[in-house]
């Protein structure tokens, strides 16, 4: 196979785990007789920096011409000002809008070797194993008007918070989809007690569960479900929401598995490029130090071998090779208990390499 990636390492340690899924990504394509081409470009607060824009237009060109995007992350205090009129993830929320992709999937699974690294009790997260999908395109982030005013001489900022049916629909059924291949159940969240446009998700929901009479459908409102992703983890299959709902919940969930470093995602549309990221930020606090874990990228660039060019071996290869090396006892900082050796970001992408056989 011959494949074009695009790179976007983005802001603060976004480089650095990006450079080791492409080393892990280059050593499996070699091992098959596959040729993986790289163009990495400019995304978030670099390309601020260095072209006013945080998605110039050159970079959303190779995104939209290539087979897959893999991101780092983008942001970071030097961006952050809130007055400031060019944020990082300004680009970010264009990129997505741009490649269609309203689906994003982030599963939630915990190596064994990790069970003492998750704050939970072991026994209450050893049989997790949750599939994330969550509304991308649209929702609250994207929903016209926002702004801010003076209000009765008041400061005011508002946002917007819509779904339509197509929206809805769309998300749902790759919710349905996923979980007919896994457990058979879709917990669909919303905040149908307050929000209309969580009485329309429910609405829609319920009509595409009909269709799919072999899954177990329930709703359940979203302050609840942050209760019960602590008490009773186990209890979920794929669980479909919002942008925002699932914003929070995944990164929630995250803790499961011991680190906001270990959980990748894969954000698909109708066809057109995937888009592959950990679900973690640039970690401003430990950039440029060479700690970071880069097994969430890793783990992403493993969903882009097998959803965006159809390398399901590969991928499983990938994945057992991460598992392999977490049984080895190795750990980067985020996940080494106190007392225990660490290892560096390279030494750790090394071992997922040499772990490929
Ligand atoms: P963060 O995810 O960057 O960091 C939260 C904590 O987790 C930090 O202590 C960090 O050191 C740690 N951490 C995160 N990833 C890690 C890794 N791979 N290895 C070890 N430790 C890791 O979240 P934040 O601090 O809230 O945000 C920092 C910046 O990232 C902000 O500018 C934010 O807007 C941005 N951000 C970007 C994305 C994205 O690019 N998709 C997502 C979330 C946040």
């Amino acid at each position: 196979m011959d494949a074009k990636i695009t790179l976007l390492p983005g802001d603060g340690i976004g480089p650095e785990v990006v450079d080791e899924a492409r080393k892990v990504l280059t050593a499996v394509a070699n091992q098959h007789n596959h040729t993986l081409h790289f163009t990495e470009k400019l995304m978030g607060g670099i390309a601020i920096d260095q072209t006013g824009n945080p998605l110039p237009e050159e970079t959303l060109g190779a995104c939209l011409e290539n087979d897959a995007v893999l991101l780092g992350a983008v942001g970071g205090p030097k961006w952050s000002d809130p007055t400031a009129k060019v944020r990082p993830e300004q680009g970010l929320l264009k990129l997505r809008k741009s490649l269609g992709v309203f689906a994003n999937i982030r599963p939630v699974k915990l190596f064994p070797a990790l069970a003492d690294a998750s704050p939970l009790r072991p026994e209450r997260v050893q049989d997790v194993d949750i599939v994330f999908v969550r509304e991308l395109t649209g929702g609250i982030y994207f929903g016209q008007p926002q702004g801010r005013e003076l209000v009765g001489g008041l400061r005011s900022g508002h946002d917007t918070m819509r779904y339509n049916e197509m929206e809805i629909k769309r998300v749902l059924r790759i919710a349905f989809e996923l979980a007919q291949n896994r457990r058979g159940k879709v917990t669909s969240v919303d905040k149908a007690n307050v929000l209309t446009s969580s009485r329309v998700w429910r609405e829609v929901a319920h009509e595409v569960a009909a269709q799919y009479p072999d899954i177990a459908f329930e709703d359940v409102l979203v302050d609840a479900m942050a209760m019960y992703l602590v008490n009773r983890p186990g209890d979920f299959d794929v669980v479909v929401t919002g942008n925002m709902f699932g914003d929070i919940l995944s990164d929630e969930a995250s803790m499961i598995s011991g680190s906001l470093g270990m959980l990748p995602s894969a954000a698909l549309g109708d066809g057109g490029p995937g888009l592959y990221e950990p679900i973690h930020g640039s970690a401003p606090d430990i950039a440029g130090q060479g700690i970071a874990n880069p097994l969430a990228t890793i783990l992403s660039a493993a969903m882009l071998l097998r959803s965006s060019l159809g390398l399901e071996d590969e991928a499983a290869q990938v994945e057992t090779a991460v598992a392999q090396v977490l049984a080895a006892g190795h750990r980067t900082a985020d996940l080494a208990r106190p007392g225990e050796k660490a290892i560096g970001t390279t030494e750790m992408g090394d071992l997922v390499v040499a772990a490929l056989g």
